[in-house]
């Protein structure tokens, strides 16, 4: 990877994570001087890394216009939702047909980080760590396009969750999380299936139960919070770069 890819994906990475957990609201702008300053890039490489937001649907780019985060309406968000109960449902049957109990460990050490999390009161860290859990049974899946869409959808939804849901939705994922996990042990497809399209159907209920909220923010320590440079050491354990799931560049 050339050196300005690279620049160019860590500012994706550092930008969709902030997305993802919520610190930086929809429909935020995201104004490319800032953005260059922030990042140490040219205005090429910022448009770049916002092209590439905008195709996964988190930022809205339009041309001579000031880039802002995406603002789905809720007729796109009832599709992003469709469209990952198609995808979950065939994860589910992935999974189980390639079932070895190493998934399972990891699965509930995850789940544990997401109690963890949640314990301590880090909406934004849970919230994120629930929207991976179903990251790495994508991951299981074995099948890396499936995955990658379901990256993609996995994280529009938490953008609809900063748009429509209630504070604090994450909250009842820990023990729905573990029904899960319990279910794919019993290898059972059909019932899988059932339990994560209730999930499913709670996640959606709880993301477009509500008309949104207004958050107070200050764009500027967003971005330094969430810039630290890849190999400065400095990310502190609770905004560390995932393991993989923001990995999708190799
Ligand atoms: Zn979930």
């Amino acid at each position: 990877m050339s050196k300005k890819s690279t620049r160019v994906e860590f500012a994706c990475q550092a930008l969709r994570r902030a997305i993802i957990e919520q610190a930086l609201p929809p429909g935020t702008k995201l104004p490319e001087d800032e953005l260059g300053a922030r990042f140490a890039m040219s205005r090429t490489l910022v448009r770049a890394a916002l092209a590439q937001l905008q195709s996964e649907g988190l930022v809205d780019a339009p041309p001579r216009r000031t880039a802002t985060t995406a603002k789905p309406t809720l007729e796109e968000a009832r599709e992003v939702f469709e469209v990952r109960r198609m995808l979950e449902r065939d994860v589910v049957r992935l999974v189980i047909a390639r079932w070895k109990p190493e998934f399972g460990a990891e699965l509930e050490g995850h789940v544990r980080e997401e109690e963890t999390a949640h314990k301590a009161g880090d909406a934004r860290v849970s919230g994120r760590l629930a929207g991976e859990f179903h990251v790495r049974l994508g991951q299981m899946s074995g099948n890396r396009l499936l995955r990658r869409y379901l990256g993609e959808v996995v994280s529009r939804c938490s953008l609809i969750l900063a748009l429509y849901g209630r504070p604090h939705s994450a909250d009842c994922s820990v023990k729905e999380h573990r029904e899960i996990v319990a279910a794919l042990r019993g290898r059972n497809a059909d019932a899988a299936i059932a339990v994560m399209e209730h999930h499913l159907g709670l996640v959606e209920h709880r993301a477009l139960s509500d008309r949104g909220r207004d958050a107070q923010f200050d764009l500027g320590a967003v971005l330094s919070r969430y810039a630290e440079p890849l190999d400065g050491g400095g990310a502190s354990k609770v905004t560390r770069l995932p393991r993989r799931k923001l990995g999708a560049a190799k």
